[in-house]
């Protein structure tokens, strides 16, 4: 999709009449930031959103999304997430293009820095999860160690070794196998993914396109020639070749640019700060909850402005403090007063 270049002063705007309104900050397109970002400009306002790679998220890298309501035949992540991109597009929202580096939140606003520093009243955190990595010490080459397969999805004939065996392991030894020969490396005994996914992959197993190896410890990693070593101790010492390895161990909450005192004091966030998606989603992490995680942050968004008549608020002074940073709308946002906090803490699971 192409990507807009905005006037990033759009944000806290002053509408027709007037009234400023404030500015809105999405950082991550993935499913949860374009569902929050889609629905508060159904609401009239402009968020600004922040991709530091592809909209999309992770679904880029999705064999087949079959479990989204409504698609019964299933649907590639690229498929999905070009789909997301063009939902974007008619909306006319913009993607800023860069990647947040950092927030601090000074006198009532949150000062966001990318390539310039922004400022927003309210921020959306949906930036989703990034991978475990190995404790292993790795080669120069460590280029050829992936932990996404969107650079290498058109690899043909090619050696690949995923290494895990969740879910997303199966997808990407599933997807890759088509082409390539896979290699998948588990280290425990059992598949931990879904059985409808291990069952294909059994099947693959059987027409000899995935090696699998299990109670399989990878020990050392070491250069070769257009590609890598990787030692591997079973009942044994063997080493195997492949031109690529995919790490899929595992993900945690990406949320480097956030200073820690944020997690410490919001870890739900508050009413001018919002977590949604995979980033608080413990291992809850699905398409369609991110989804619903971003269209009930853009709901809540709108009922706490409006019943804080926060344009009157914001109208001069653009401080809002005391009315936002009070209380825990992930817990117990005004739509849903009275009712318990079903989600995950923050940074749980894994
Ligand atoms: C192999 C695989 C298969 C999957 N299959 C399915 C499936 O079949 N069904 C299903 O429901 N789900 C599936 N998922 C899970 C699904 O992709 C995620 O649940 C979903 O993408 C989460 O959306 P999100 O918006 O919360 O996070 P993400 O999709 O991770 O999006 C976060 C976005 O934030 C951006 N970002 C992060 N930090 C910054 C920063 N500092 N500045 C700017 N941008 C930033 C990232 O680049 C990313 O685009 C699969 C995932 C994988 C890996």
């Amino acid at each position: 999709m192409t990507c807009v270049s905005i006037d990033i002063n759009h944000c806290g705007y002053y509408n027709p009449r007037m009234r400023r309104i404030p500015c809105i900050a999405i950082i991550g397109a993935g499913p949860a930031g374009i569902a929050a970002a889609i629905q508060l400009v159904r609401y009239g306002y402009k968020p600004m959103l922040f991709e530091k790679n592809k909209p999309g998220g992770l679904l880029g890298n999705a064999f087949k999304v079959e479990n989204y309501p409504g698609f019964p035949e299933g649907l590639s992540g690229i498929d999905f997430a070009e789909k997301l991109s063009a939902h974007l597009k008619k909306y006319k929202i913009p993607v800023i293009m860069q990647e947040v580096k950092s927030v601090v939140h000074k006198k009532g606003q949150y000062i966001i820095e990318a390539e310039k520093k922004m400022k927003a009243d309210i921020l959306v955190i949906a930036s989703g999860t990034k991978p475990k990595r190995l404790s292993l010490s790795l080669p120069a080459r460590s280029l050829k160690i992936l932990s996404e397969i969107y650079a290498i999805r058109n690899e043909r004939h090619r050696t690949i070794a995923i290494i895990g065996a969740g879910d997303a392991a199966l997808d990407y030894a599933l997807n890759l196998c088509r082409y390539n020969k896979v290699i998948l490396i588990n280290r425990r005994d059992q598949i931990k993914g879904l059985s409808v996914l291990s069952e294909r992959l059994k099947t693959e197993i059987r027409n000899g396109r995935v090696k699998y190896l299990r109670n399989a410890v990878i020990t050392k990693i070491e250069d070769a020639t257009d590609g890598i070593y990787l030692y591997v101790r079973r009942n044994s010492l063997k080493k195997y070749f492949c031109h690529h390895a995919v790490l899929a161990i595992g993900r945690e909450p990406a949320l480097d640019f956030l200073p820690r005192s944020f997690l410490k004091h919001f870890p739900n966030g508050n009413r001018s700060l919002y977590f949604i998606g995979d980033v608080k989603n413990g291992d809850l992490r699905q398409t369609s909850i991110a989804i619903g995680d971003g269209m009930k942050a853009a709901m809540t968004i709108n009922e706490v402005i409006e019943s804080l008549n926060y344009s009157k608020l914001l109208k001069g002074k653009p401080n809002l403090d005391p009315p936002l940073l009070k209380g825990n709308p992930n817990s117990d946002p005004p739509l849903l007063k009275g009712k318990p906090n079903s989600n995950p803490p923050l940074l749980k699971g894994e």
